[in-house]
């Protein structure tokens, strides 16, 4: 009991990481885990030294998303080693647990879990962590930002106004534990049909960008519903790392420059 974050470890800095930016979003399956992968690699292509930690405890995808299939290595001081994979270092909760085993977690579990998965790995000399967080507003999120000095945070919505609710509580929490809120990221902003390259607004493209200047924060891009995205994400081989001179990866690039 008590106030919220009552008991948590004091916030402190991960020795040797430098920025470190959580990609939130309200709901699930908007897209949050492709956003932060393909962002976190847009990061690396800026020259940056970047990690990836998923930290989407009720649901990991980057296992999926990159291939990676391994348990982490221990340094001589028992912390796990991030997997090096496309230029990144990185982490997952989905690493050390059975990835289809349904996770139900307790308060007190996400804190420890979200603490050891910062401070127990040896993350090396970072310019950028990006984390990957579970949707909603909850615990991991709390814990992340009582935790560590956050660079702020990243919003990804579809259009959907749903999504866009779920956003706006998104951010009220973020600015309620003093965390900046960097902007807001659309994703699903509209179909590009892969035959015929024709656009269509299936979710009604530009609500949040409309609620990014209502609520006063940056909009930092559009990202359409696009079937190589899906499909290399779910190969395992990112769009940015795979086509890193499509169409895609110059959108993820330029909402990486806004976000460093
Ligand atoms: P979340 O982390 O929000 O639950 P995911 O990143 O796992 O969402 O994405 C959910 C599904 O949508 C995945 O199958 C993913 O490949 C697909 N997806 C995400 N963004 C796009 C996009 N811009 N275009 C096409 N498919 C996408």
């Amino acid at each position: 009991a008590g106030a919220p974050g009552a008991g948590l470890p004091k916030q402190a800095e991960i020795p040797g990481v430098g920025a470190i930016i959580a990609v939130a979003s309200g709901k699930g399956g908007v897209g949050k885990s492709t956003t932060a992968l393909n962002l976190a690699l847009g990061l690396r292509a800026l020259g940056l030294k970047v990690g990836l930690l998923d930290a989407d405890i009720y649901g990991p995808s980057v296992p999926r998303l990159t291939g990676i299939h391994e348990k982490p290595q221990l340094d001589d001081s028992r912390r796990m080693i991030p997997i090096a994979r496309f230029g990144l270092s990185i982490m997952s909760i989905g690493f050390l647990v059975d990835e289809e085993a349904p996770m139900i977690w307790r308060g007190p579990m996400v804190m420890s879990a979200i603490t050891q998965m910062l401070r127990d790995v040896d993350w090396g000399q970072l310019d950028v962590l990006v984390v990957d967080m579970p949707p909603g507003t909850g615990d991991a999120q709390l814990t992340l930002a009582q935790t560590v000095p956050l660079k702020g945070a990243v919003i990804v919505s579809t259009p959907q106004d749903l999504a866009l609710i779920d956003a706006r509580r998104g951010l009220a929490m973020f600015t309620k534990v003093n965390v900046p809120v960097i902007g807001i990221i659309e994703n699903m902003s509209y179909f590009l049909c892969p035959e015929c390259g024709t656009r269509s607004d299936i979710f009604g493209h530009g609500g949040a960008r409309h609620e990014a200047e209502r609520l006063g924060v940056p909009f930092l891009g559009e990202i359409p519903l696009h079937m190589e995205i899906r499909a290399t994400s779910d190969a395992g081989r990112p769009v940015v790392e795979s086509e890193p001179n499509g169409p895609h990866a110059t959108i993820y690039r330029s909402i990486a420059a806004k976000v460093r």
